[in-house]
């Protein structure tokens, strides 16, 4: 029996690197992968996946009204696929995940989803929030923070840097988001100091220590204070 796979981490952590390393590996070994992307970024008709490192591959567009379980097995027909990978996996709809776990349990296809976990309001995405519910396995491909910690959210940004607290799921750039800690999240978004009409308490010690090191954008790793605050 095949599994369905989420791989998932906040953005610029290399999941598109990571899903074509594997689909390689599987070629290298003269084996067929079908590779699928979200048409929601294409520019053009034909799918690309492409790494921030330089590498990319070809891949099928999907849009929500895809029915990928009957397109596979389609492909399945046709040429003997070994893997399927779908990148943008966070896009896929409800229905689609459901599709995709059936290539995994009655094509006995394994099934590599990558994806965004969460949005820039913090809020799980359709896709993501399925596949956390029902994949096999989950993986999560780690990336930065500027202050050094695992960063798990984003926040998407204007050409100017400032940080957008609303809008719609998804942006119209890539480029537009950046990655960070959920603490430095809560203080980009302005969730964080609580105002003082929401809450009485006093901010705790940390915070007012942590102002100086407030200033983002500053290109250092952990210092050794920081890395105690880990
Ligand atoms: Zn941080």
């Amino acid at each position: 029996m095949s599994k369905l796979y989420f791989s998932y981490a906040a953005m610029n952590a290399g999941k598109s690197t990571v899903l074509l390393q594997a689909s390689y590996n599987y070629q290298e070994r003269g084996m067929h992968t079908l590779l699928f992307t979200s048409s929601l970024y294409a520019k053009t008709e034909e799918g690309r996946i492409t790494s921030r490192i330089g590498i990319n591959a070809d891949a099928l567009l999907y849009g929500e009204s895809d029915d990928l379980y009957a397109w596979i097995n389609r492909e399945h027909r046709r040429k003997k696929i070994n893997c399927v990978f779908v990148d943008e996996a966070q896009f896929l709809t409800k229905d689609q995940v459901w599709q995709l776990a059936r290539v995994a349990d009655r094509l006995d296809l394994p099934v590599l989803c990558y994806g965004l976990r969460t949005d820039f309001r913090g809020q799980l995405f359709t896709g993501a929030a399925e596949l956390l519910a029902i994949a096999d396995n989950l993986r999560e491909i780690r990336t930065i923070c500027h202050c050094g910690r695992k960063a798990t959210m984003v926040v998407r940004q204007t050409a100017d840097g400032k940080t957008l607290t609303t809008g719609d799921q998804v942006g119209i750039e890539k480029s537009m988001y950046v990655s960070l800690c959920r603490m430095h999240w809560e203080e980009e978004t302005n969730r964080w100091p609580v105002s003082s009409t929401k809450a009485a308490k006093p901010a705790p010690a940390r915070a007012t220590r942590k102002k100086p090191a407030a200033k983002k954008k500053a290109p250092v790793r952990a210092t050794p204070q920081r890395r105690a605050r880990r």
